[in-house]
């Protein structure tokens, strides 16, 4: 492609002579873009544009590169060495990043197994009573998970063995496959995109580089959680590979009912059953809260399901200060089993009451 007369690189991108690194980036990602041949296949007049914008990309991108060009034009480039690219794969393995980012070709594999591997989150479900879940509570948790071979520590290789780079990569954990024009990086079938092969496995895990372990996680539940409240445990997910991350634990908590208590939001709720002789004349009665009994005045002539508040007596909330309320409704019951005298009582006040 070197033997035609070139175009002003400048021109090709269609950038002025001033322009920035990131504009030179955007646009040949653009026209990359346009010209790949994969959206163009057999279209010659692409794959030339598509050729000469990579070019123009090599060496506006390049700040010596660059230099050079803007003093010496492409007589000072090809004076200093530069060929240009002899084809695609080379356009492909030279900007893989670019690539990447346009068109999703995944080199995930051998990036993250280099950079390590961060390890799987666990889910652990924990059943709390009622008042666990509205004042708080510690917990030690039981968890089964995989850390890494302490015998290998990771490399899944047995200790003072050798582990040999694999030949078929080069040690990069990919390889480049071309079907015409249009060329994609895969994990390499050989090593699987780890770039080494083990020649004897570490005896302890196999291989895997992992062995399971039990752990004790003591974990400590703020007051205010309800059902489908989840805790996360930084850290206590299993073993990254690696050097990569661990996983993180999540706690889901479900909470069991309370006898006595019904949850709403912050408040509790709950019925006190007096008699209609309290309701028709006041009492002072006692009524349990989720911290002891406490005193409540039941004013002359209260009717059925009327509703008390007692301040501040709720679940606290789980951030910041202050609790819900608890709300007392009344039950008003009526005696199924009279006396005779009772009765005779009774009779003498409904006549009271006609009148
Ligand atoms: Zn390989
Ligand atoms: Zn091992």
């Amino acid at each position: 492609m070197s033997t035609m007369v070139k175009t002003c690189y400048y021109e090709v991108l269609g950038v002025t002579r001033e322009a920035t690194e990131d504009e030179i980036k955007k646009t040949y990602r653009r026209l990359a873009m346009q010209y790949h041949p994969d959206r163009n296949p057999g279209d010659q007049e692409a794959e030339e544009k598509f050729k000469q914008a990579a070019e123009a990309y090599e060496v506006l991108s390049d700040r010596k590169k660059r230099d050079i060009y803007d003093r010496y034009g492409h007589d000072g480039l090809n004076s200093s060495g530069f060929q240009g690219f002899s084809g695609f794969d080379d356009i492909f393995s030279s900007f893989g990043d670019i690539f990447e980012d346009i068109f999703g070709f995944s080199s995930s594999h051998s990036r993250s197994r280099t950079a390590g591997r961060a390890g799987a989150d666990l889910r652990y479900d924990l059943t709390l009573t009622f008042l666990e879940a509205a004042f708080g509570a510690e917990k030690d948790l039981k968890i089964r998970k995989s850390v890494t071979c302490m015998e290998c520590h990771g490399s899944g290789a047995d200790p003072g063995s050798e582990i040999r780079t694999c030949s078929y990569c080069g040690g990069r954990g990919q390889v480049l496959q071309s079907s015409g024009f249009f060329s994609i990086r895969t994990t390499c079938p050989e090593c699987r995109g780890y770039g080494k092969i083990i020649v004897t496995y570490c005896s302890s895990c196999h291989g895997s580089g992992k062995t399971t372990h039990e752990k004790t996680v003591h974990v400590k539940i703020p007051g205010g959680v309800e059902t489908g409240s989840r805790l996360r445990l930084r850290g206590e997910g299993e073993d990254g590979e690696f050097g990569g991350p661990s996983g993180d634990l999540y706690v889901f908590l479900s909470v069991e009912p309370h006898e006595f208590f019904d949850r709403r939001g912050y408040d509790v709720y709950c019925r006190i059953p007096i008699s209609f002789v309290q309701a028709a004349l006041g009492a002072k009665i006692e009524v349990p809260t989720l911290t002891g009994a406490e005193k409540l005045k039941i004013p002359k002539g209260t009717q059925n399901a009327t509703q008390f508040r007692l301040k501040g007596k709720g679940i606290p909330h789980i951030k910041g200060f202050g609790s819900g309320d608890q709300i007392i409704e009344t039950t008003v019951t009526i005696p199924t089993s009279l006396t005779r005298k009772q009765e005779e009582l009774l009779l003498e006040f409904a006549k009271l009451d006609k009148k």
